[in-house]
């Protein structure tokens, strides 16, 4: 039986964050305290455990609840930043989204929940360089051409991913590092970046 697309997106998900949470460890031991690896690959553990339940949900219910779990099982910064976006993104997604701009509002929610609750802006050197340039990849698409409009939202994340790495970061821990947060990416905007590149797969292997 194939999966539903919630079921799709929660393992996808899952698995890009425990196969890449070395990696993200490694980056948040250059330039911060070394837990990001750790907390997100426990906190999309949490969301695997209710993986079922999480699957029969519609989407947006599905996403809140996923939040939630983030939330409550996450330390560190990364759990409530990561749990408003779920959570906001959720609430203003319609129950069966019918057009790429009523999904694009949705992001939009989300994303301003991740700059009220880090009060952060982009160019801060955070995950907000990712999801802000993938947002207006979205925003700037008629969606005619979904392949198309993936291979955008994957470009749009890559270049914000890339763009952290010159970047001085002034927000969160690594801005304790002054000009030495300078050369390394933002692992933050990397574990986003995997989590933009998760969804395009799934949804370009639904189309
Ligand atoms: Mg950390």
């Amino acid at each position: 039986m194939t999966q539903t697309l919630c079921a799709a997106l929660i393992n996808r998900a899952v698995a890009a964050i425990t196969e890449h949470a070395t990696e993200l460890t490694e980056l948040d031991q250059a330039i911060g305290d070394g837990d990001h690896g750790i907390n997100m690959a426990r906190g999309f553990g949490a969301i695997a455990e209710q993986g079922e339940a999480l699957a029969a949900l519609p989407l947006n219910q599905a996403l809140q609840k996923a939040g939630m779990a983030l939330v409550m099982k996450v330390g560190g910064a990364s759990g409530p930043l990561y749990g408003s976006l779920l959570m906001s993104m959720g609430k203003a997604l319609p129950e069966a989204p019918a057009s790429l701009a009523g999904v694009a509002a949705a992001v939009a929610e989300g994303v301003a929940a991740v700059q009220k609750r880090g009060k952060s802006a982009p160019g801060e050197k955070t995950m907000l360089e990712v999801l802000v340039p993938v947002l207006q990849a979205m925003q700037a698409d008629d969606g005619s051409d979904l392949p198309a409009t993936l291979a955008r939202l994957r470009a749009a994340a890559d270049e914000g991913l890339e763009s952290t790495r010159p970047m001085q970061a002034t927000k969160g821990r690594a801005s304790y590092l002054g000009e030495r947060s300078v050369g390394h990416l933002d692992p933050g905007a990397r574990s986003s970046a995997l989590l933009v590149h998760a969804t395009a797969d799934v949804l370009e292997e639904r189309l």
